[in-house]
């Protein structure tokens, strides 16, 4: 298996990991959008923030996504959306690094190593509080553990949370992010769990994003009391 110099810590991500795609039932790509799209669209068309807040998400096209080719990965549609999942990297994030290269590069390993149809996230956010649109929300996630992924939305932070602190903007952007999902689904604060909640694989989303989890999920809250619907 070729791993470039970064892929050691990705794989780190869930290196405690193991029964790959074991809970995953294989089924073909359908180049057609799935039912779920229409209702997992959190487009600006929906709702709209009461403050001036409004949480930009970098696009997949912005950051260099390559479209799957159709067919041939495997994947799963996500269905009802009924939970929010939290997870950190998983390497150490050096300050300043290409968020975009970086993503490229999991894309690339996603497909090449796992046979994932895309990244195994929805959504990743940048120590300096950029969201970045990661796989398609029309699909469930991926996981090296064996959990469950269909209909939780996979937000992940850049970071080793074990060792490294999350950022105020990181925190303040994903709470933004998960408020708006909340909203979008008509979820409540216990629907926002961490990787770990699902699995006792893996310590993710790491001790110190952990240490304030309580206050995410209540900073997530109130943003969600923020967003009305149009
Ligand atoms: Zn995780």
């Amino acid at each position: 298996m070729k791993r470039g110099p970064w892929l050691p810590g990705l794989v780190g991500l869930c290196r405690s990991c193991s029964a790959l795609l074991a809970g995953l039932t294989a089924l073909a790509l359908d180049p057609a959008l799935p039912r779920a799209w229409a209702q997992v669209d959190m487009g600006p068309g929906a709702y709209a923030m009461s403050t001036p807040l409004v949480l930009n998400i970098i696009g997949a096209e912005q950051w260099g996504s390559e479209p799957p080719p159709q067919a041939a990965y495997r994947s799963r549609e996500h269905g009802v959306i009924t939970g929010l999942t939290v997870h950190h990297q998983g390497e150490t994030w050096q300050a300043g690094a290409d968020v975009a290269a970086y993503l490229r590069r999991l894309q690339q390993w996603s497909r090449r190593e796992r046979a994932w149809v895309d990244v195994p996230y929805h959504y990743i956010v940048s120590p300096e509080g950029q969201v970045y649109a990661g796989r398609g929300l029309q699909w469930a996630g991926d996981s090296n553990t064996d959990y469950d992924t269909a209909g939780q939305v996979q937000v992940m932070l850049l970071g080793n949370f074990e060792h490294q602190q999350p950022s105020a903007a990181q925190l303040q952007a994903t709470a933004q992010l998960l408020g708006q999902l909340m909203a979008v689904y008509g979820l409540a604060p216990q629907h926002i769990v961490g990787h770990r909640h699902h699995s006792n694989q893996t310590v993710c989303p790491g001790a110190h994003l952990m240490s304030v989890f309580e206050d995410l999920r209540a900073q997530a809250t109130a943003m969600r009391a923020t967003l009305v619907p149009r």
